[in-house]
């Protein structure tokens, strides 16, 4: 009995009898040898085994897929894995949201400066060289303005 059908990819790379009640068979079936190699490779057999007891069955799955994520990461990248990833990722919405704020920065100034030319019916001499006076119409684009400065001196 199941000495016919195929071992899992795990019992296979280990060498030994795949049981019925195999915890590995069902994520690691014969036909992707790949996928416990590198787990094992990475992790160990006898750790996953562990990790997988002290899971519930419909979390098992899931479980396997981010060791697989993780152990692919950590070769690729053997001192950061999964995490040199996400921090190269972080890096790059930090440097867009950067370049997202000096954008709109500059267009709030260009809509200053155009402000700025046409001639204000409330202008307040005693405000004279302030450049508030120019957006006190405009409270969003002031709020939204030192905003901005906040992002971009906090960046620095
Ligand atoms: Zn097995």
């Amino acid at each position: 009995m199941g000495v016919t059908s195929s071992p899992c990819a795990s019992c296979k790379l280990l060498r030994r009898r795949c049981a019925k009640d195999c915890i590995f068979a069902p994520y690691f079936p014969p036909h992707d040898p790949h996928k416990f190699a590198i787990v094992h490779k990475v992790f160990g057999a006898s750790n996953i085994n562990k990790m997988l007891q002290e899971l519930q069955i419909q979390q098992r799955a899931d479980a396997v897929n981010s060791l697989v994520y993780e152990a692919n990461a950590r070769i690729r990248d053997p001192v950061y894995g999964c995490v040199g990833a996400i921090s190269y990722l972080q890096n790059q919405i930090s440097q867009l949201e950067m370049q997202l704020a000096v954008a709109q920065a500059e267009i709030l100034c260009i809509q200053m400066q155009n402000n700025q030319d046409s001639p204000s019916p409330n202008y307040d001499n005693n405000n004279y060289n302030l450049p508030e006076i120019q957006i006190d119409n405009d409270n969003n684009n002031l709020q939204q303005y030192l905003r901005l400065l906040e992002i971009i001196n906090n960046s620095n």
